[in-house]
């Protein structure tokens, strides 16, 4: 079983953090390999196969839970949410056939908790998945006008640990948090409170991860995050193997030039 809590998350102190500068979704390549020049220009996203997908929500009479119900559709929230996490992860539903790990189903279930959400297999079977978010914070989430997004964005973040790799239990748990918000991040999905951060290690997690990956995604090319979870698919983690071999650096002298670029780079973080 796999258990991957959400924090709560800062105040909000910052204005709105722009999105990196990358087109997204608009350039689904056909699953078919040899179609995939020919696919680049179409602006049909491609539809994944989706899992079946279940909600429970344990006291409709809390105030989470009609704030939920009137900010979202949830069976669309949910779809939606699941397509954006595999495009991103995956490319093509040939791809997320292959090599994307075989959840057959997420019930979310919203309840009286504290934090904000987790994800975890069932007991019985590691390919069904249950997020379970908290109603209280939903209940909490201010303004009213951020209620929609942030419920987006924290089921998409849960939604990537049902779909990402996680090297046979060895990655670091800030590269998958970091992968969870790139994931939001890249699904214009960010909280107003996010802002890129050069301060600790590469692997702190979350955001802070995230704005880290996007700088490999931007410098390696589209796709560079995507090999990244590949990587973590089949083998366990060594970090003084991982990055060279994906990227022809140690993750150290990688993260010195993204604080580098990005102490240099201020005015756009
Ligand atoms: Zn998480």
């Amino acid at each position: 079983m796999t258990l991957r809590e959400h924090p709560s998350p800062a105040a909000p102190t910052s204005s709105p953090v722009p999105l990196p500068d990358r087109s997204r979704g608009s350039t689904e390549p056909s699953p078919d390999p040899a179609a995939d020049s020919a696919a680049a220009t179409s602006t049909e996203a491609e539809k994944f196969p989706q899992p079946k997908l279940r909600l429970k929500i344990h006291d409709l009479d809390h105030p989470g839970a009609s704030k939920f119900l009137t900010s979202v559709d949830a069976a669309t929230v949910v779809s939606t949410a699941v397509n954006n996490v595999l495009r991103l992860l995956y490319k093509t539903s040939s791809d997320r056939h292959t090599n994307c790990p075989p959840t057959r189903s997420v019930t979310l279930v919203l309840r009286d908790m504290d934090g904000v959400a987790y994800t975890t297999g069932t007991a019985l079977d590691n390919d069904h998945k249950e997020i379970h978010f908290s109603l209280n914070y939903i209940n909490s989430i201010r303004p009213a006008s951020r209620l929609t997004d942030e419920i987006t964005g924290v089921l998409t973040h849960e939604l990537v640990h049902c779909y990402q790799w996680d090297a046979q239990g060895t990655c670091p748990g800030g590269l998958i948090e970091g992968v969870a918000d790139w994931v939001r991040l890249n699904c214009d999905l960010s909280p107003p409170h996010w802002k890129r951060e050069t301060e600790g290690s590469w692997d702190r997690g979350y955001q802070h991860t995230a704005y880290f990956l996007q700088y490999l995604e931007v410098r390696f090319g589209e796709g560079t995050v995507r090999r990244v979870n590949e990587g973590l698919r089949q083998r366990k983690y060594k970090a003084e193997y991982f990055w060279l071999e994906l990227l022809g650096q140690s993750v150290d002298e990688l993260y010195g030039d993204y604080v580098g670029k990005s102490e240099g780079d201020e005015c756009n973080a």
